[in-house]
């Protein structure tokens, strides 16, 4: 059986390597959809939406009106910094690709239930294009 929640945060990158748009500053508001494939409980239920939200929004909640930048971009880092505006330092890149990752990662590694085997993010930086991966517990 699967569940999934959906979730929005609003976020601003940039993509140093990119030689088109994506180079300058911008931001999204950025969707995921949370799957989570398990055994319903004997209640029926294989995770409790509600205990879902707990878990996943901090993880977006420290995102949220962030500016996501790789520890590479050092010049965005010390622009940000000279705002002293929000940041979220990252080791990759901030494609919807590793954002994915990243979040399936944060998942996995907070408390879910025993019957969750199975977790699926994807993430949406526009209506029609996401990133999609999932993973085994
Ligand atoms: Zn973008």
């Amino acid at each position: 059986m699967k569940i999934a929640k959906e979730f929005t945060w609003e976020m601003g990158h940039r993509l140093p390597f990119h030689t088109g748009k994506c180079k300058n500053l911008h931001g999204h508001s950025y969707k995921c959809l949370i799957e989570l494939t398990g055994d319903p409980d004997k209640n029926g239920m294989v995770m409790d939406y509600y205990d879902l939200k707990k878990v996943v929004e901090p993880i977006l909640d420290e995102l949220d009106h962030a500016f996501m930048v790789c520890k590479k971009d050092i010049e965005m880092i010390e622009a940000l910094e000279k705002l002293n505006s929000r940041k979220v330092i990252v080791d990759f890149e901030t494609t919807a690709e590793n954002i994915c990752i990243y979040l399936l990662n944060k998942i996995k590694s907070a408390k879910l239930p025993e019957n969750i085997k199975e977790i699926k993010v994807r993430v949406l930086e526009t209506e029609n294009s996401y990133a999609e991966e999932e993973t085994k517990i």
